[in-house]
């Protein structure tokens, strides 16, 4: 398959402003799709910030950034996927919305384009059966913060071919990135190993164990970790870790993996993490 030089991305929050960062950087042209125009705004401002750090610390010559920021074209307009060989979704953790938005990726983009779900937790066979092309669908699971972190989780669903798990396995190691692939079962590896962490961190809190910060402290110091699972929790963001554990439960059908009732009173509040400025800490 010839090299990708032409993607679409849907959703401009964390994770898709982070990944059309990094295609941009690599001269991929990247066509940036949310629902509002005011999303692609915060989207554009936070992917200027990130390059002005890189610029900063001598990582990205200062002329590259204007040409990066010149690859993205920021739409409301699925119109505009109509040649891309590439669309990644990076929207809301909800397997409803997902799917809607894969009908109309799939009605908008080339016949041959591969398709491709930045879900932390939800079935990519179950997405992928919700398309007209199972066989090139595939999950790409960059970490956040995109532009900082080496790995992508690459998930073959159940019908994905040789050829699109070839293409996306070169194309993350294009990216400069390391894929590692794995099987289609809920929350994947990276996911089904680190929530549970977290959720154990809010029941510790919940139950009076220790603070937010000991916690955090304690897993920081005790087990070599960069950041503490409550810190990690607000970093994710709060909605999202609760849309993983919801799906381990539920397709897991194990009660280990029972959301943390605090979990679910931040989220139900509206304190979602760094965000909207409160979670288990608060941000300016
Ligand atoms: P976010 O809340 O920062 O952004 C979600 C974006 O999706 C918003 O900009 C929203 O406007 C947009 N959106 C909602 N409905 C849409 C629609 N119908 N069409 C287009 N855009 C729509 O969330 P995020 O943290 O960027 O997460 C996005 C996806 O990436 C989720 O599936 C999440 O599980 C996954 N993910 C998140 C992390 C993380 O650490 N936050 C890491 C890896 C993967």
């Amino acid at each position: 398959m010839a090299e990708i030089t032409r993607v679409g991305v849907i959703g401009a929050g964390q994770m898709g402003n982070g990944i059309a960062q990094v295609f941009a950087m690599k001269g991929v042209h990247v066509v940036m799709l949310d629902v509002n125009q005011e999303a692609l705004g915060k989207g554009i401002g936070t992917i200027q910030k990130s390059l002005s750090k890189l610029v900063e610390k001598g990582k990205l010559e200062p002329h590259a950034m204007a040409t990066s920021i010149a690859m993205i074209t920021p739409t409301t307009d699925y119109a505009l996927l109509k040649d891309r060989e590439l669309v990644i979704e990076a929207a809301t953790e909800n397997l409803e919305l997902k799917r809607k938005i894969f009908q109309q990726i799939d009605a908008a983009a080339p016949e041959g384009a591969i398709l491709a779900s930045n879900t932390s937790s939800i079935s990519i066979t179950t997405l992928a059966a919700g398309t007209k092309r199972p066989s090139k669908f595939i999950g790409m699971h960059f970490m956040n913060p995109v532009p900082l972190m080496q790995l992508v989780e690459v998930i073959r669903g159940l019908d994905t071919d040789d050829a699109t798990y070839n293409a996306i396995m070169a194309l993350a190691t294009r990216l400069g990135k390391t894929p590692v692939a794995c099987n289609d079962f809920p929350g994947f590896v990276s996911n089904r190993i680190l929530l549970p962490m977290i959720n154990e961190a809010i029941y510790a809190l919940m139950e009076g164990v220790a603070d937010a910060q000991s916690i955090d402290q304690i897993m920081k110091l005790g087990m070599n970790h960069p950041m503490g699972p409550l810190s990690l929790a607000d970093l994710i963001g709060l909605d999202t870790c609760l849309a993983i554990m919801q799906v381990l439960h539920r397709d897991l059908g194990d009660s280990k993996y029972r959301p943390c009732p605090l979990l679910k009173k931040y989220v139900d509040a509206g304190h979602l993490g760094r965000k909207t400025g409160r979670g288990f800490y608060k941000y300016d």
